[in-house]
């Protein structure tokens, strides 16, 4: 009994593992801006929290828009810290 136990929890680690690491390099591809495609991202949507807004983007879309990932409006950009 106790040798099938522990295989069940090696089986359901890893594929927690693997579920980690897709959500972290998919985090990595999006650090430059999904605007201009050119600068790094800084800046966040608000309330949404998508991080895709370069420094020059955020301040023309400082007073709110369309979120380029989730297509959610947001109401304000914030600085990434
Ligand atoms: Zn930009
Ligand atoms: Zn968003």
């Amino acid at each position: 009994m106790e040798k099938d136990l522990t295989l069940e929890n090696q089986e359901t680690q890893e594929i927690q593992d693997i579920q980690e690491f897709q959500d972290s390099s998919d985090e990595e591809n999006h650090s430059e801006c999904m605007i201009c495609k050119r600068d790094k991202v800084e800046y966040m949507c608000f309330p949404c929290r998508c991080k895709i807004l370069c420094k020059k983007c955020a301040m023309k879309m400082a007073s709110g828009g369309k979120c380029r990932k989730c297509t959610k409006l947001f109401v304000q950009c914030k600085r990434i810290l």
